[in-house]
């Protein structure tokens, strides 16, 4: 059974999680930043095997600070960014929190790459904080 679903700004992209997210994560890295146009990205992480997405996507490759390959996938329609994977993590896709429909559901545990932070975004100081990504 479905555990949630999401969809993208024009309702092209539609999508299904069959797992729980493994682990909520606010990021403040650049790449997030420029990829979703906020001033941090919120990521679910669940298996890649586990999520099924009707309607096309389109994506862009790019690498990260890492060196690894990271994957964007958006709506080629309305320019929604849903998902994306790490070519370091194999079978783990990352949702978008703001495409989640189960809005109860996105509750963060950590603030990573605090070290890339906008100064004036507030942080729930509950949460725990690391300067980068931890491996
Ligand atoms: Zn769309
Ligand atoms: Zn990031």
């Amino acid at each position: 059974m479905s555990k949630f679903s999401g969809k993208c700004l024009c309702g092209r992209v539609k999508y299904q999680s069959y797992s729980d997210p493994k682990a909520i994560f606010n990021c403040h890295c650049n790449d997030c930043r420029r990829a979703t146009g906020s001033v941090f990205g919120t990521n679910l992480f669940v298996p890649e095997n586990k999520v099924e997405i009707k309607g096309n996507v389109s994506s862009f490759t790019h690498t990260a600070d890492s060196g690894s390959t990271m994957t964007k996938l958006f709506c080629p329609k309305c320019g929604s960014l849903l998902f994306g994977t790490n070519s370091a993590k194999p079978n783990v896709m990352s949702i978008r929190a703001g495409t989640v429909e189960q809005v109860d559901i996105i509750k963060p545990i950590i603030n990573v790459f605090m070290s890339k932070k906008i100064p004036s975004t507030p942080i729930d100081e509950n949460l725990k904080q690391a300067p980068r990504m931890p491996s």
